[in-house]
Protein backbone atom coordinates (compact mmCIF):
# COMPACT_ATOMS: atom_id res chain seq x y z
CA UNK A 1 0.00 0.00 0.00
CA UNK A 2 1.51 3.68 -1.07
CA UNK A 3 1.44 6.04 1.97
CA UNK A 4 1.69 9.48 1.29
CA UNK A 5 3.26 11.72 3.36
CA UNK A 6 1.56 15.36 3.48
CA UNK A 7 2.86 18.32 5.18
CA UNK A 8 -0.23 20.12 6.28
CA UNK A 9 -0.17 24.53 6.52
CA UNK A 10 -3.46 25.80 7.45
CA UNK A 11 -2.65 28.92 8.53
CA UNK A 12 -4.88 31.09 8.97
CA UNK A 13 -8.69 32.03 9.52
CA UNK A 14 -10.81 30.09 7.28
CA UNK A 15 -8.07 28.26 6.11
CA UNK A 16 -7.96 26.10 9.27
CA UNK A 17 -11.55 24.88 8.75
CA UNK A 18 -11.43 24.09 4.86
CA UNK A 19 -7.98 22.02 5.66
CA UNK A 20 -9.34 20.22 8.51
CA UNK A 21 -12.13 19.25 5.98
CA UNK A 22 -10.35 18.60 3.38
CA UNK A 23 -8.45 16.20 5.42
CA UNK A 24 -11.47 14.58 6.32
CA UNK A 25 -12.58 14.22 3.27
CA UNK A 26 -9.10 12.47 1.67
CA UNK A 27 -9.15 10.00 4.64
CA UNK A 28 -12.17 8.71 3.91
CA UNK A 29 -11.12 8.47 0.32
CA UNK A 30 -8.19 6.34 1.11
CA UNK A 31 -10.24 4.37 3.37
CA UNK A 32 -12.70 3.40 0.52
CA UNK A 33 -10.07 3.05 -2.39
CA UNK A 34 -7.88 0.37 0.29
CA UNK A 35 -4.52 1.32 -1.79
CA UNK A 36 -3.61 4.39 -0.35
CA UNK A 37 -3.15 6.08 2.56
CA UNK A 38 -2.06 9.31 4.07
CA UNK A 39 0.17 10.20 6.72
CA UNK A 40 -0.65 13.80 7.37
CA UNK A 41 2.01 16.05 9.90
CA UNK A 42 0.55 18.94 11.11
CA UNK A 43 2.47 22.59 11.08
CA UNK A 44 0.95 25.35 13.13
CA UNK A 45 2.43 27.94 11.02
CA UNK A 46 0.94 31.21 10.51
CA UNK A 47 0.11 34.66 11.93
CA UNK A 48 -0.25 33.06 15.82
CA UNK A 49 3.05 31.72 15.09
CA UNK A 50 4.25 35.37 14.30
CA UNK A 51 2.42 36.89 16.95
CA UNK A 52 4.27 34.30 19.59
CA UNK A 53 7.90 34.33 17.89
CA UNK A 54 8.05 37.26 15.19
CA UNK A 55 8.05 34.89 12.14
CA UNK A 56 5.70 33.02 10.19
CA UNK A 57 7.38 29.53 10.02
CA UNK A 58 10.44 28.56 12.31
CA UNK A 59 14.04 28.74 10.66
CA UNK A 60 14.28 25.22 9.98
CA UNK A 61 10.65 24.95 8.65
CA UNK A 62 11.86 24.14 4.96
CA UNK A 63 14.10 21.14 6.13
CA UNK A 64 11.07 19.75 8.01
CA UNK A 65 8.68 19.64 4.90
CA UNK A 66 11.45 19.03 2.35
CA UNK A 67 10.50 15.40 1.93
CA UNK A 68 6.76 15.16 2.21
CA UNK A 69 5.07 13.94 -1.09
CA UNK A 70 3.35 17.16 -1.03
CA UNK A 71 2.38 20.61 0.76
CA UNK A 72 -1.69 20.86 1.52
CA UNK A 73 -2.03 24.42 2.33
CA UNK A 74 -4.69 26.74 3.97
CA UNK A 75 -4.37 30.03 3.77
CA UNK A 76 -2.63 33.32 5.53
CA UNK A 77 -4.05 36.91 6.35
CA UNK A 78 -4.89 38.22 9.53
CA UNK A 79 -6.22 42.02 9.79
CA UNK A 80 -3.76 43.36 12.42
CA UNK A 81 -0.70 42.13 10.47
CA UNK A 82 0.00 43.61 7.31
CA UNK A 83 -0.59 41.36 3.99
CA UNK A 84 2.58 41.38 2.59
CA UNK A 85 4.30 40.06 5.94
CA UNK A 86 2.42 37.23 5.95
CA UNK A 87 2.66 36.72 2.12
CA UNK A 88 6.00 36.51 1.92
CA UNK A 89 6.52 34.84 5.78
CA UNK A 90 5.06 32.15 5.10
CA UNK A 91 3.07 31.01 1.38
CA UNK A 92 5.92 32.63 -1.20
CA UNK A 93 8.76 31.61 1.74
CA UNK A 94 7.65 28.35 0.66
CA UNK A 95 7.12 28.40 -3.08
CA UNK A 96 10.16 29.82 -4.10
CA UNK A 97 12.71 27.89 -2.41
CA UNK A 98 11.13 24.85 -3.51
CA UNK A 99 11.23 26.42 -6.74
CA UNK A 100 6.94 25.63 -7.06
CA UNK A 101 7.31 27.57 -10.93
CA UNK A 102 4.01 26.12 -12.11
CA UNK A 103 0.95 27.20 -10.47
CA UNK A 104 -1.95 25.83 -12.36
CA UNK A 105 -5.02 26.90 -11.66
CA UNK A 106 -8.29 25.10 -13.67
CA UNK A 107 -11.47 26.64 -13.84
CA UNK A 108 -15.15 25.33 -14.79
CA UNK A 109 -18.64 25.85 -14.52
CA UNK A 110 -19.56 22.91 -11.97
CA UNK A 111 -22.69 21.35 -12.29
CA UNK A 112 -25.38 23.35 -9.98
CA UNK A 113 -23.21 26.85 -9.69
CA UNK A 114 -24.48 29.81 -11.88
CA UNK A 115 -22.09 31.72 -13.46
CA UNK A 116 -22.46 35.34 -13.29
CA UNK A 117 -21.75 35.56 -17.17
CA UNK A 118 -25.75 35.38 -18.38
CA UNK A 119 -25.23 33.10 -21.71
CA UNK A 120 -22.50 31.03 -20.63
CA UNK A 121 -23.73 27.56 -21.14
CA UNK A 122 -22.08 23.89 -19.51
CA UNK A 123 -18.88 23.50 -21.25
CA UNK A 124 -18.54 27.05 -22.59
CA UNK A 125 -16.23 27.73 -19.73
CA UNK A 126 -13.22 25.39 -19.07
CA UNK A 127 -10.24 26.48 -18.29
CA UNK A 128 -6.72 26.18 -17.05
CA UNK A 129 -4.83 29.39 -15.99
CA UNK A 130 -0.79 28.71 -15.87
CA UNK A 131 0.43 31.19 -13.77
CA UNK A 132 4.50 31.84 -13.80
CA UNK A 133 5.30 31.51 -10.08
CA UNK A 134 8.93 32.20 -9.45
CA UNK A 135 9.63 35.77 -11.26
CA UNK A 136 8.21 38.26 -13.11
CA UNK A 137 6.60 40.92 -11.16
CA UNK A 138 6.88 39.10 -7.87
CA UNK A 139 10.46 38.57 -7.99
CA UNK A 140 10.86 40.69 -4.48
CA UNK A 141 13.36 43.23 -6.39
CA UNK A 142 12.99 47.11 -5.38
CA UNK A 143 12.73 49.16 -2.39
CA UNK A 144 12.36 52.51 -1.07
CA UNK A 145 14.58 55.50 -0.40
CA UNK A 146 13.54 58.65 1.44
CA UNK A 147 10.80 57.44 3.04
CA UNK A 148 8.09 59.77 3.82
CA UNK A 149 9.87 62.19 2.47
CA UNK A 150 8.49 64.42 -0.64
CA UNK A 151 11.07 63.08 -3.03
CA UNK A 152 10.84 59.17 -1.73
CA UNK A 153 10.59 56.81 -4.75
CA UNK A 154 9.42 53.66 -4.78
CA UNK A 155 10.24 50.42 -7.14
CA UNK A 156 9.26 46.90 -7.75
CA UNK A 157 11.38 45.63 -10.30
CA UNK A 158 9.63 42.75 -12.53
CA UNK A 159 12.96 39.91 -13.51
CA UNK A 160 11.95 37.92 -16.10
CA UNK A 161 14.60 34.93 -17.24
CA UNK A 162 14.91 33.85 -20.52
CA UNK A 163 15.45 30.40 -18.55
CA UNK A 164 12.12 31.04 -16.37
CA UNK A 165 9.72 32.12 -19.46
CA UNK A 166 11.33 29.30 -21.71
CA UNK A 167 10.39 26.58 -18.94
CA UNK A 168 6.94 28.10 -17.97
CA UNK A 169 5.88 28.26 -22.01
CA UNK A 170 7.16 24.69 -22.33
CA UNK A 171 4.95 23.67 -19.51
CA UNK A 172 1.76 25.41 -20.47
CA UNK A 173 2.40 24.12 -23.94
CA UNK A 174 2.14 20.56 -22.73
CA UNK A 175 -0.44 20.73 -20.66
CA UNK A 176 -2.46 22.33 -23.89
CA UNK A 177 -1.68 19.62 -25.63
CA UNK A 178 -2.93 16.83 -23.13
CA UNK A 179 -6.36 18.62 -23.24
CA UNK A 180 -8.97 17.93 -26.01
CA UNK A 181 -9.19 21.43 -27.67
CA UNK A 182 -4.88 21.46 -27.62
CA UNK A 183 -5.25 25.65 -27.31
CA UNK A 184 -2.98 27.77 -25.74
CA UNK A 185 -3.56 31.78 -25.60
CA UNK A 186 -0.69 33.53 -24.42
CA UNK A 187 -0.89 36.59 -22.17
CA UNK A 188 1.64 39.80 -22.22
CA UNK A 189 1.26 43.34 -21.97
CA UNK A 190 3.81 43.87 -24.64
CA UNK A 191 2.67 46.83 -26.33
CA UNK A 192 3.21 48.63 -23.22
CA UNK A 193 6.26 46.72 -21.27
CA UNK A 194 8.67 46.48 -24.03
CA UNK A 195 11.50 44.59 -22.61
CA UNK A 196 10.69 42.05 -20.62
CA UNK A 197 7.11 40.82 -22.58
CA UNK A 198 8.60 41.48 -26.06
CA UNK A 199 11.23 38.90 -24.74
CA UNK A 200 8.20 36.80 -23.48
CA UNK A 201 6.39 37.03 -26.84
CA UNK A 202 9.93 36.24 -28.63
CA UNK A 203 10.09 32.56 -26.16
CA UNK A 204 6.31 31.95 -26.88
CA UNK A 205 7.29 31.54 -30.56
CA UNK A 206 10.02 29.84 -30.21
CA UNK A 207 8.41 27.12 -27.70
CA UNK A 208 5.12 27.07 -30.36
CA UNK A 209 7.80 25.76 -32.97
CA UNK A 210 8.25 22.63 -30.62
CA UNK A 211 4.37 22.15 -30.35
CA UNK A 212 2.93 22.13 -34.17
CA UNK A 213 -0.15 20.35 -32.92
CA UNK A 214 -0.94 23.14 -30.27
CA UNK A 215 -3.06 25.62 -31.80
CA UNK A 216 -1.85 29.09 -30.23
CA UNK A 217 -2.68 32.78 -29.91
CA UNK A 218 -1.79 35.94 -28.09
CA UNK A 219 -3.61 38.37 -26.16
CA UNK A 220 -2.70 41.67 -24.32
CA UNK A 221 -3.87 41.57 -20.68
CA UNK A 222 -6.15 44.06 -20.71
CA UNK A 223 -7.95 42.51 -23.38
CA UNK A 224 -8.00 39.55 -22.38
CA UNK A 225 -10.57 40.39 -19.26
CA UNK A 226 -13.43 41.26 -22.07
CA UNK A 227 -12.20 37.96 -23.74
CA UNK A 228 -12.77 35.84 -20.83
CA UNK A 229 -16.18 37.62 -20.07
CA UNK A 230 -17.57 38.20 -23.68
CA UNK A 231 -16.29 35.15 -25.37
CA UNK A 232 -15.28 32.66 -22.67
CA UNK A 233 -15.93 29.68 -25.38
CA UNK A 234 -13.11 30.36 -27.46
CA UNK A 235 -10.58 29.67 -24.77
CA UNK A 236 -8.74 26.67 -23.29
CA UNK A 237 -4.99 27.12 -22.00
CA UNK A 238 -3.88 30.41 -20.42
CA UNK A 239 -0.16 31.25 -19.87
CA UNK A 240 0.73 34.41 -18.07
CA UNK A 241 3.21 35.97 -15.79
CA UNK A 242 3.05 36.28 -12.13
CA UNK A 243 0.93 39.30 -11.83
CA UNK A 244 -1.21 39.30 -15.07
CA UNK A 245 -2.40 35.33 -14.13
CA UNK A 246 -2.66 36.70 -10.08
CA UNK A 247 -5.32 38.93 -11.23
CA UNK A 248 -6.82 37.06 -14.49
CA UNK A 249 -7.25 33.94 -12.11
CA UNK A 250 -9.38 35.72 -9.99
CA UNK A 251 -11.55 36.97 -12.42
CA UNK A 252 -11.79 33.48 -14.07
CA UNK A 253 -13.10 32.40 -10.23
CA UNK A 254 -15.81 34.76 -10.05
CA UNK A 255 -16.75 34.09 -13.62
CA UNK A 256 -17.18 30.16 -12.64
CA UNK A 257 -19.61 30.96 -9.99
CA UNK A 258 -17.37 31.55 -6.40
CA UNK A 259 -13.75 32.26 -5.45
CA UNK A 260 -14.44 29.77 -2.52
CA UNK A 261 -15.01 26.44 -5.23
CA UNK A 262 -11.40 27.77 -7.01
CA UNK A 263 -8.33 25.19 -6.88
CA UNK A 264 -4.40 25.40 -7.39
CA UNK A 265 -1.49 23.50 -7.60
CA UNK A 266 2.11 25.23 -6.97
CA UNK A 267 3.90 22.83 -8.95
CA UNK A 268 7.74 22.05 -9.06
CA UNK A 269 7.72 19.80 -12.37
CA UNK A 270 10.81 18.21 -12.07
CA UNK A 271 9.83 17.04 -8.34
CA UNK A 272 13.09 18.11 -7.01
CA UNK A 273 11.01 19.77 -4.08
CA UNK A 274 7.33 19.01 -2.73
CA UNK A 275 4.83 21.21 -4.87
CA UNK A 276 1.60 22.49 -2.69
CA UNK A 277 -2.23 22.56 -3.08
CA UNK A 278 -4.17 24.84 -1.92
CA UNK A 279 -7.69 26.86 -2.24
CA UNK A 280 -6.86 30.03 -4.21
CA UNK A 281 -9.26 32.03 -1.88
CA UNK A 282 -7.83 33.79 1.11
CA UNK A 283 -8.58 33.78 4.88
CA UNK A 284 -11.68 35.65 4.63
CA UNK A 285 -11.59 36.64 8.39
CA UNK A 286 -14.77 38.39 7.71
CA UNK A 287 -16.56 34.59 8.02
CA UNK A 288 -13.58 32.83 9.81
CA UNK A 289 -14.99 31.07 12.84
CA UNK A 290 -18.85 30.81 11.25
CA UNK A 291 -18.33 27.44 9.85
CA UNK A 292 -20.14 28.41 6.73
CA UNK A 293 -16.64 28.83 4.50
CA UNK A 294 -17.07 26.63 1.36
CA UNK A 295 -14.57 23.70 1.34
CA UNK A 296 -15.26 22.99 -2.62
CA UNK A 297 -12.24 25.04 -3.50
CA UNK A 298 -10.06 22.98 -0.96
CA UNK A 299 -11.50 19.47 -2.29
CA UNK A 300 -11.19 20.27 -5.64
CA UNK A 301 -7.67 21.39 -4.55
CA UNK A 302 -7.56 17.93 -3.19
CA UNK A 303 -7.81 16.22 -6.61
CA UNK A 304 -5.07 18.16 -8.04
CA UNK A 305 -2.92 16.69 -4.86
CA UNK A 306 -4.29 12.79 -5.66
CA UNK A 307 -3.90 13.37 -9.55
CA UNK A 308 0.06 14.49 -8.71
CA UNK A 309 0.61 11.36 -5.93
CA UNK A 310 -0.36 9.23 -8.93
CA UNK A 311 -4.06 8.69 -7.65
CA UNK A 312 -6.10 9.67 -10.74
CA UNK A 313 -8.60 6.95 -10.06
CA UNK A 314 -9.57 8.33 -6.23
CA UNK A 315 -9.46 11.89 -7.93
CA UNK A 316 -11.92 11.58 -10.52
CA UNK A 317 -14.05 9.87 -7.89
CA UNK A 318 -13.71 12.98 -5.68
CA UNK A 319 -14.43 15.19 -8.68
CA UNK A 320 -17.75 12.85 -9.25
CA UNK A 321 -18.83 13.34 -5.13
CA UNK A 322 -18.10 17.05 -5.32
CA UNK A 323 -20.30 17.44 -8.66
CA UNK A 324 -22.81 15.98 -7.34
CA UNK A 325 -22.54 17.65 -4.59
CA UNK A 326 -22.33 21.32 -6.13
CA UNK A 327 -25.70 19.89 -8.43
CA UNK A 328 -27.99 19.95 -5.35
CA UNK A 329 -28.58 23.81 -4.36
CA UNK A 330 -29.58 22.48 -1.12
CA UNK A 331 -25.95 21.92 -0.38
CA UNK A 332 -24.56 25.70 -1.79
CA UNK A 333 -22.96 27.72 0.87
CA UNK A 334 -23.59 31.40 1.59
CA UNK A 335 -21.11 32.37 -0.86
CA UNK A 336 -23.12 30.79 -3.32
CA UNK A 337 -26.89 32.20 -2.19
CA UNK A 338 -27.19 28.66 -0.32
CA UNK A 339 -27.48 28.48 3.77
CA UNK A 340 -25.52 24.82 4.06
CA UNK A 341 -22.57 24.80 6.36
CA UNK A 342 -19.25 23.60 5.60
CA UNK A 343 -20.18 20.53 8.01
CA UNK A 344 -23.28 19.78 5.85
CA UNK A 345 -20.94 20.03 2.81
CA UNK A 346 -18.57 18.00 3.77
CA UNK A 347 -20.80 14.95 4.80
CA UNK A 348 -22.80 15.07 1.92
CA UNK A 349 -19.21 14.69 -0.14
CA UNK A 350 -17.94 11.73 1.94
CA UNK A 351 -21.60 10.56 1.49
CA UNK A 352 -20.76 10.46 -2.23
CA UNK A 353 -17.82 8.97 -2.14
CA UNK A 354 -18.96 6.10 0.02
CA UNK A 355 -22.04 5.58 -2.53
CA UNK A 356 -20.39 5.91 -5.69
CA UNK A 357 -20.11 2.92 -7.22
CA UNK A 358 -18.00 3.44 -10.01
P1 LIG B 1 -10.38 36.27 0.59
O1 LIG B 1 -10.20 35.27 -0.48
O2 LIG B 1 -9.96 35.86 1.94
O3 LIG B 1 -11.91 36.71 0.63
C1 LIG B 1 -12.55 37.44 -0.40
C2 LIG B 1 -14.07 37.31 -0.25
O4 LIG B 1 -14.46 36.00 -0.65
C3 LIG B 1 -14.54 37.46 1.18
O5 LIG B 1 -15.79 38.11 1.20
C4 LIG B 1 -14.68 36.04 1.67
O6 LIG B 1 -15.64 35.88 2.68
C5 LIG B 1 -15.08 35.30 0.40
N1 LIG B 1 -14.55 33.93 0.42
C6 LIG B 1 -13.27 33.55 0.16
N2 LIG B 1 -13.15 32.24 0.28
C7 LIG B 1 -14.35 31.75 0.63
C8 LIG B 1 -14.85 30.46 0.91
N3 LIG B 1 -14.07 29.35 0.86
N4 LIG B 1 -16.14 30.32 1.25
C9 LIG B 1 -16.94 31.40 1.29
N5 LIG B 1 -16.54 32.65 1.03
C10 LIG B 1 -15.26 32.83 0.71
O7 LIG B 1 -9.57 37.56 0.13
P2 LIG B 1 -9.37 38.97 0.89
O8 LIG B 1 -10.58 39.28 1.69
O9 LIG B 1 -8.89 39.88 -0.13
O10 LIG B 1 -8.17 38.70 1.88
C11 LIG B 1 -8.32 38.25 3.22
C12 LIG B 1 -6.92 37.86 3.72
O11 LIG B 1 -6.47 36.71 3.01
C13 LIG B 1 -5.87 38.93 3.49
O12 LIG B 1 -5.03 38.95 4.63
C14 LIG B 1 -5.13 38.46 2.27
O13 LIG B 1 -3.79 38.89 2.22
C15 LIG B 1 -5.19 36.97 2.46
N6 LIG B 1 -5.06 36.19 1.20
C16 LIG B 1 -4.29 35.08 1.28
C17 LIG B 1 -4.20 34.23 0.18
C18 LIG B 1 -3.40 32.97 0.33
O14 LIG B 1 -3.04 32.60 1.43
N7 LIG B 1 -3.10 32.27 -0.74
C19 LIG B 1 -4.89 34.53 -1.00
C20 LIG B 1 -5.68 35.68 -1.04
C21 LIG B 1 -5.76 36.50 0.08
MN1 LIG C 1 -4.40 36.19 -5.81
Amino acid sequence: MNRYRIAAIPGDGIGVEVIAAGIEVLDRLAARDGGFAFDFEHFDWGTDHYKRHGVMMPADGLARIRHHDAIFFGAVGAPDVPDHVTLWGLRLAICQPFDQYANVRPTRVLPGIESPLRRVKPGDLDWVIVRENSEGEYAGHGGRSHKGLPEEVATDVSVFTRAGVARIMRFAFALARSRPRRHLTVVTKSNAQRHAMVMWDDIAAEVAAEFPDVCWDKMLVDAMTMRMTLRPETLDTIVATNLHADILSDLAAALAGSLGIAPTANLNPERSFPSMFEPIHGSAFDIAGKGIANPVGTFWTSTLMLDHLGEPEAARRLMRAIEQVTADEGLHTPDLGGRATTREVTDAVIAAIEGDNE
